[in-house]
């Protein structure tokens, strides 16, 4: 079978966050793979510790990557802070006899280092077209626990583990493997943390993250992490307040200085996202959507919210306001220019992260989130059918099936864009809808 399909069948998706189905990425030839390893996000800490300790199989998986898609070079992205990490990478590299196809570039300690438009230009001084992929300029980018997946599917096994940051303001700060459909509640209980009721959980990097309205959920492919922080902290009252009175304080205070566009990563890229822009329409009913179609250039970073405005407004809000108001009215922004260049003055807007980790009031947490082994022994497990971007599975268990850790339990539907599911724990199938299947764990005969 030819990696293209291993991957299919494994279910791979991206596990930097957004779950784009992997194989659908390797359909065409490309003169890069890159891996994203920059994990830019505050107080996460998976792909850093992985890259430390399966260097030689995230190699492997990059390798096969690339040349499966004929990539005349391979280049490994992550921070020069993780010293270690980059001598090691650089030593196993050697070792494993691919100096000459593949190499690891030290990158900033800015935010959004890990944007994938952002990481393209600082390995490649590409830029990504407005609107485009990194393939319109030859690039294809795969994250760290990807590729480590793409060796464990090599091996013959599918992803049924996602590893998992649990940081913030909570005493044990540690980063496990889960197996896919634990509740997130006995993820919290492992890390030591029983009671929930002054905490506000964020899904993800504190970031892009979300504020959870339920954390009765069950834990997927593409959680990369979860930020424990109290009700009152500055972030969860930021992130929890809604577009209309967001609107309201915007409109009073918004001074149009410019800041969310001049610090803005994609604009600094040459384009022409221009979130002040938005304010200016949001504060005076400016209705002509056409105008305001740059808002779909918007990576949703969150820097202009979070760290550019000096008056704490919402610009991102706005901006995904504005995109759903143009998707339901089937606008799309046509780009103008097909190439584009950095602006001139990008070198000295970078955001630096210490700086961001301190204006969002996160540096008492900014701590070490050590590996942790921990044994998951639920009862049941749910795994969602919709883990990915696409259509979501099809089951192919019923109820009273049994199935065994890494079965096939859900397929892509028929010429759609999706992923395969798998059985992550040994069990009987007790309940299957069209969202999701449950498992009672047990043994397997
Ligand atoms: S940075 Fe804030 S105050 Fe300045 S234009 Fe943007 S939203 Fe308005
Ligand atoms: S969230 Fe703000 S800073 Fe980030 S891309 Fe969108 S407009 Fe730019």
């Amino acid at each position: 079978m030819d990696l293209l399909n291993i991957i299919k069948d494994a279910g791979i998706i991206g596990a930097g966050g957004a779950g784009f189905p992997t194989h659908a990425k390797l359909t065409s030839k490309a003169e890069y793979i890159l891996l994203n390893g920059a994990e830019c996000e505050p107080l996460l800490r998976v792909d850093q510790q992985l890259m430390a300790q399966f260097p030689d199989e995230i190699i492997r998986g990059l390798e096969a990557t690339g040349r499966y898609i004929e990539a005349r070079k391979a280049i490994i992205g992550i921070k020069g802070k993780h010293k270690e990490v980059v001598v090691l990478l650089r030593e196993r590299i050697a070792a494993l006899g691919l100096a000459n196809y593949m190499e690891v570039m030290e990158l900033r300690d800015m935010y959004p280092a890990g944007d994938e438009q952002v990481l393209v230009h600082e390995l490649t001084k590409r830029v990504v077209p407005e609107a485009s992929i990194p393939l319109k300029v030859g690039c294809v980018v795969i994250n760290s626990e990807t590729a480590l997946n793409i060796y464990h599917a090599m091996a013959g096994k599918p992803v049924t583990e996602t590893y998992l940051t649990v940081a913030g303001d909570i005493p044990h700060r540690m980063t496990v493997k889960v197996p896919v459909g634990v509740a997130i509640r006995d993820v919290f209980r492992q890390c030591g943390v029983e009671n929930l009721d002054d905490y506000a959980v964020i899904d993800g990097g504190p970031m892009m993250g979300s504020v959870m309205n339920n954390v009765d959920g069950y834990v997927t492919k593409k959680n990369k992490g979860y930020v424990l922080l109290k009700k009152d902290h500055f972030l969860i009252r930021k992130k929890s307040m809604g577009i209309e009175q967001a609107r309201v304080i915007g409109k009073t205070a918004c001074e149009q200085c410019r800041m969310c566009t001049d610090l803005c990563p994609r604009y600094l890229l040459g384009h022409n996202i221009q979130p002040h822009k938005l304010m200016r329409a949001i504060n005076y009913n400016l209705e002509d959507l056409n105008e305001l179609k740059i808002a779909q250039l918007c990576c949703e970073c969150n820097a202009c919210e979070l760290f550019s405005c000096p008056a704490n407004l919402h610009p991102k809000s706005v901006n995904i306001f504005y995109k759903k108001k143009l998707a339901e009215q089937g606008i799309r922004y046509q780009p103008t220019q097909v190439e584009f260049h950095p602006r001139a003055a990008r070198e000295y807007r970078l955001i630096p992260s210490k700086r961001l980790v301190a204006k969002i009031g996160l540096k008492t947490f900014d701590k070490p989130a050590p590996m942790t082994e921990v044994e998951f022994q639920p009862e049941t497990i749910r795994i969602a059918l919709r883990q990915h971007i696409g259509a979501p599975a099809i089951p192919v268990v019923a109820v009273g099936d049994q199935v065994k850790a890494g079965q096939l339990i859900g397929k892509i539907p028929d010429n759609s864009l999706g992923a395969a599911v798998h059985a992550s724990l040994n069990g009987t199938v007790v309940e299957c809808t069209d969202n999701f299947i449950e498992i009672k764990v047990g043994s397997y005969v």
